[in-house]
């Protein structure tokens, strides 16, 4: 059994890789910026049945070299997957690239010195489908880079693409490709452990809270966060995945099918779940007035896919269909009193 590091153990994704490492019996340690949370994680984990005297925290933040030299002593493995992922993007567009690219290079400095075997890097699909190149439909593979100097792009995708760049760039230099693995996820969704689960599923709340009264014509190549959990763990060891950039998506819904679905499956919200698509050019127009609409821009009409067959054979792992990801993420906002049915 190994000693594996998880960075941004609160987060939503970052929670169920914890959970499986810890149910094949392995020893995490998890870092957290905001030592409230150790106890939260602890309760989380230990809910959905994690043996506690496994897992340990180590207080750390990106944006400094405190606490990183203990958080990686005597760790086999490191999963990074720390990174801000704001539901509100900044409108300076290079805003989140140091924690997101510094930080990232902190932790993969300190992790090789000490020695570790490998260092799985949750990066993006945001950091491969975005280019101005690509007109229309578009199949992305792991040779594909979004442009971040594209102007159409959102500051998260700027700092997802500068740091998994420089992480590539770094590991080069050093003649350490190998000790790496990237894993490059479409929108997760999926079970939330808890009533926490970030900006991942704010589309499927926003939708049966009928935040919206109409959706924009976007898509997303979706994941379910099990499968992806799954992903990170069978990457961190094997031999096929060094060096490797792993796509990680099963099939493209659009937010209109995404409401349809949950329009079937949960009858009590049907009433009110807006399924009407808004025109392309509207969502353009309107975006000129609401700076929230602007990082979809160079999304709308379009249907991106990810192609990820060739990770299927290098790991073993297979993509659920979309549709069980979206119903389990509102099964479980339901469950944690994040949305309730309407009066
Ligand atoms: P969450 O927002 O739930 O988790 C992000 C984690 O990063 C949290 O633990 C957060 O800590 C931590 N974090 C943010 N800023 C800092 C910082 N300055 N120092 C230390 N820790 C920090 O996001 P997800 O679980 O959804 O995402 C996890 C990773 O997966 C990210 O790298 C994200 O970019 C990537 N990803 C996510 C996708 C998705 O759809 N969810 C899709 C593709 C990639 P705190 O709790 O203190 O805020």
């Amino acid at each position: 059994m190994a000693r594996v590091l998880v960075t941004g153990i609160s987060g939503f994704i970052a929670k169920h890789v914890a959970l499986q490492l810890l149910q094949a019996g392995h020893d995490v340690v998890g870092t957290v910026r905001d030592t409230a949370k150790r106890d939260q994680v602890r309760e989380t984990l230990v809910r959905h049945g994690a043996d506690h005297t496994k897992l340990s925290f180590v207080e750390a933040d990106l944006m400094s070299d405190d606490g990183w030299e203990e958080a990686v002593a005597g760790a086999d493995f490191i999963q990074h997957l720390a990174s801000p992922f704001p539901l509100q993007q900044p409108s300076d567009r290079e805003a989140l690239v140091p924690p997101a690219r510094d930080g990232m290079l902190r932790v993969v400095k300190a992790g090789l010195a000490a020695g570790a075997q490998r260092i799985v890097v949750t990066s993006s699909l945001a950091a491969v489908m975005y280019h101005p190149k690509h007109k229309g439909d578009f199949e992305a593979g792991p040779d594909n880079w979004t442009d971040p100097e594209w102007s159409a792009i959102s500051a998260y995708i700027v700092s997802k693409t500068r740091a998994e760049q420089a992480l590539w760039e770094y590991l080069d230099a050093q003649g350490e490709r190998e000790r790496a693995t990237v894993i490059n996820p479409g929108l997760v969704l999926g079970p939330a452990l808890d009533g926490r689960a970030g900006t991942s599923l704010y589309v499927v709340e926003a939708i049966l809270k009928a935040a919206y009264p109409a959706l924009p014509p976007i898509s997303f190549p979706t994941v379910d966060v099990r499968d992806l959990a799954a992903l990170h763990v069978a990457a961190m060891d094997s031999p096929n995945t060094a060096g490797q950039r792993l796509l990680a998506a099963a099939d493209t819904l659009t937010m209109q099918e995404i409401a349809l679905i949950l329009k079937d499956a949960f009858p009590a919200f049907a009433r009110k779940i807006p399924t009407k698509e808004l025109p392309a050019w509207l969502v353009k127009f309107m975006a000129n007035f609401d700076k929230s609409l602007r990082s979809v821009t160079s999304d709308l009409g379009r249907r991106r896919k990810a192609r990820t067959a060739y990770v299927t054979e290098k790991t073993g792992i297979a993509f659920r269909p979309a549709r069980d990801a979206v119903i389990s993420a509102a099964e479980s906002l339901i469950e944690y009193g994040v949305v309730q049915p309407p009066d």
